[in-house]
């Protein structure tokens, strides 16, 4: 495991994205080099919070220890230790003097409401991954027009109102006299062009309300709890800005076979006297299904035997499933039995 990005932002394990960001935002300013903070410091405040303020990046930085793997874990390619500016939607302020990126450059575009629900699935499912139909009834972009609002087929045009500008200037009278201000263009919603014929289905707004049946590809190896971002399909707002995004909280039934650590995975197996003693096959359950194991001569109880590469897949490969040996020392014996076990008279001083 890398940095332990929990402790640097002074937060829980189990705390909320919406205590990470605060978290982060005040340390960001304590530390801010502008204020005579150290820059190394910021830095690292910074990195831990690109990597847990994402809930996305989040779920893979708690299995993996790295924000980045494994691959194919949503879609957000990632600023391998760089700087990503659209991690910080609001918090560009920040940011914008001391990197000199324009994070803030366009103002905050409106974007829509973030949509949570929860996914459930099988033990075996979150190791292996699967693919999931959700079905969610929310405003969606519209299909025809693809949220632009103008009917397939015909142009975007410059808005007359505003002239392509996207805003319009008002005068508002403040107690220190009258300010211009900007205000973005309702005839556009402050786009600057309006289609020249509007869709038919959404008649120009580019949002359609109703079911929505979405194909989500859940990775391998998540575990229950964990959050998954997908990108654009949370409340959509058409043509005033851009759409939420879906939270999909990721929820794992149990198997009461199977004990999970990380790419670890834990089985307990039983075996007689006997076995444990002279040795034997035994067969074992995985998540592959049962497989064969030699219990060795002489195995005591709680003696962990290793299957290589019957765990959790992750990016550095398939972890193991460890095998916790239990013996059984026999409760009834007959009368025979008893005689043997006399005879042998096993004792430990
Ligand atoms: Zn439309
Ligand atoms: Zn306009």
């Amino acid at each position: 495991m890398s940095k332990d990005y929990y402790k640097i932002l002074g937060v829980d394990k189990s705390a909320s994205q919406d205590d990470i960001k605060k978290a982060f935002r005040k340390l960001a300013h304590e530390h801010h080099p502008d204020k005579g903070g150290s820059e190394a410091k910021f830095k690292e405040i910074n990195e831990a919070y690109q990597a847990l303020g994402d809930a996305e990046k989040r779920a893979r930085y708690d299995q993996y220890g790295s924000a980045d793997g494994p691959q194919g874990f949503g879609g957000a390619g990632g600023f391998p230790g760089g700087f990503d500016p659209s991690a910080f939607g609001d918090l560009g302020d920040i940011f914008g003097s001391f990197f000199g990126g324009s994070t803030g450059g366009r103002g905050r575009s409106p974007k829509g409401d973030d949509v949570e629900m929860e996914v459930f699935m099988t033990f075996k499912e979150s190791i292996f991954g699967v693919a999931k139909e959700i079905s969610l009834n929310k405003t969606n972009t519209c299909a025809r027009c693809g949220g632009q609002g103008a009917e397939p087929g015909t142009k975007l045009k410059e808005c007359a109102t505003c002239k392509g500008k996207g805003f319009t200037i008002a005068n508002q009278r403040t107690i220190l006299g009258s300010v211009q201000m900007r205000v973005a263009c309702t005839d556009c919603d402050g786009r600057g062009e309006k289609p020249e014929k509007a869709c038919t289905e959404c008649r120009g707004e580019g949002t359609s309300r109703g079911r929505k049946t979405l194909r989500v590809d859940i990775p391998a190896g998540v575990e229950d709890g964990m959050q998954m971002r997908v990108r654009g399909e949370g409340e959509s707002i058409g043509t005033q800005g851009e759409p939420g995004d879906l939270y999909l909280r990721l929820r794992v039934s149990p198997d009461p076979r199977f004990g999970r650590e990380g790419t670890t995975l834990y089985v307990t197996k039983k075996v007689g006297f006997t076995q444990a003693a002279l040795g034997d096959t035994v067969t074992v359950d995985t998540v592959d299904g049962p497989v064969s194991m030699k219990i060795p001569p002489g195995t005591q109880s709680g003696d962990e035997l290793r299957l290589r590469g019957k765990g959790v897949p992750s990016n550095r490969g398939r972890g193991d499933q460890i095998v916790i040996v239990k013996v059984i020392t026999p409760q009834k014996l007959d009368k025979d039995a008893r005689r043997l076990l006399e005879e042998l008279n096993l004792r430990e001083e």
